[in-house]
């Protein structure tokens, strides 16, 4: 008979991982741990950390929506009729007039027939795919998908398969081979690091020869593509061959939450199914507020998603002269590729330090030896501000010896 090790209930050994994860405290010790800045004051295009300022070029505020008077306005109201929080999740007793009206709007903005509205994207997606992965269902995944999709198909009860990003002669090669009869291919409508478009028609071609669903991941379009900002299906002109467009609510549209829109049937599935939006509360009042007023905004102003693009394309264009790396982007994410960890570590303190804010990128969010410095654009920033932002990469660069 074999006996059980002693038990320590000091030290239990499920813990032993944590010291021996020393990474932070390493990069601590250099002075190069970049994450968790702790902002003191938000500003439209800049933020204050340590009594100083950056300017922002590391948020996803596309259309600078998060400190328009009308959004506070609107979600000062909602605050105080409703209060601050609903203590309960949709299902049972979390579920405001406003969470329908929103859903409402965003089907019509999107050009479906119906929308689910979550907590956060992330739970969007954990509680779509999880619930429509069944047993005979074969869930095909772009290896850059985002993180949250990564982790919903572990959810879901059918089989994953993940084909290398884009490569869409091997994905042809799977579906045709695959017994099960249930499919669906799931993409990110812009990839968030490295700012690329999925290619939709090739993608709606494999789905109209092998009756695969299409699922959407627009976190980053919706408010940027299309000539409303209904996102990559507008974009392509292909909102009938995408039959699931997710998005969230924490880029464009300025605040926290996402949703899930397509045939009536599939979302009321959803609805009663999904595990992420039954089990978890719903999403405050000033948030859903805040949206309705953002998706307003993003209808009535085309001129910020023209803006917006002027930034993103004088940013490309400048970059690309300066002999900057930046991939194969297509969108306000431009990525300066650098490689090395350290390396792009340093690079992101250097600028950090001379009132730039960036992101630095390191695996799992991209591949070993792929690191990036991830820069971003909003329609508000400034002529003033874009300057100084390339001036200091253009300086920093030549330092590091990356152009
Ligand atoms: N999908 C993609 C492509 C994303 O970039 C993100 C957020 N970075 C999410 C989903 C998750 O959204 P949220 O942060 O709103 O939970």
């Amino acid at each position: 008979m074999t006996t059980a090790p002693e038990a320590d209930p000091v030290h239990p050994p499920i813990f032993d991982k944590c010291p021996r994860f020393t990474v932070p405290n390493e990069l601590r010790a250099a002075g190069l741990y970049p994450y968790f800045r702790r902002i003191q004051e938000s500003r439209d295009s800049y933020v204050i950390i340590d009594g100083e300022k950056k300017v922002m070029v590391g948020s996803n505020n596309y259309l600078g929506l998060t400190h328009d008077p009308r959004i506070l306005e609107a979600a000062e109201a909602a605050l105080k009729k409703y209060g601050s929080g609903n203590t309960g999740s949709r299902f049972l007793n979390g579920n405001l007039d406003l969470h329908d009206k929103l859903e409402e709007e965003l089907a019509d903005f999107v050009g479906k027939e119906a929308a689910l509205v979550f907590s956060t994207g992330y739970q969007t997606n954990l509680g779509t795919i999880g619930a429509l992965s069944g047993r005979s269902d074969t869930v095909y995944v772009d290896k850059l998908d985002h993180a949250s999709i990564q982790d919903a198909v572990r959810l879901g009860h059918g089989r994953t398969v993940r084909f290398n990003h884009n490569d869409f002669a091997r994905l042809r090669r799977l579906l045709g081979v695959d017994p099960n009869p249930g499919k669906m291919v799931i993409v990110d409508g812009v990839y968030s690091m490295e700012g690329d478009l999925a290619d939709l028609p090739t993608l709606a071609g494999l789905r109209r020869e092998f009756g695969a669903a299409l699922l959407v991941d627009d976190a980053h379009s919706v408010g940027v593509l299309g000539e409303t900002g209904a996102g990559t299906a507008e974009h392509f002109g292909l909102t009938d061959d995408v039959d699931l467009i997710m998005g969230t609510f924490s880029k464009s549209f300025a605040s926290i939450g996402g949703f899930c829109a397509g045939d009536a049937t599939v979302i009321d599935y959803l609805r009663n199914r999904a595990r992420a939006l039954i089990f978890s509360a719903s999403m405050p009042p000033a948030s859903v507020a805040t949206v309705r007023t953002a998706l307003e905004i993003c209808q009535q102003e085309p001129e910020r998603r023209e803006r917006l693009w002027a930034n993103t394309h004088r940013m490309m264009k400048a970059f690309r002269d300066e002999g900057f790396d930046i991939g194969p982007t297509e969108t306000p994410i431009v990525p300066i590729l650098i490689g090395p960890m350290e390396k792009t570590f340093r690079v992101w303190k250097e600028l950090y330090l001379a009132g730039v804010f960036t992101n630095p990128v390191a695996p799992p969010a991209v591949p070993e030896g792929k690191c990036l410095l991830r820069t971003s654009y909003m329609a508000i920033h400034s002529d003033d501000e874009l300057d100084f932002v390339l001036e200091q990469i253009v300086r920093v660069g030549k330092q590091f010896q990356i152009i």
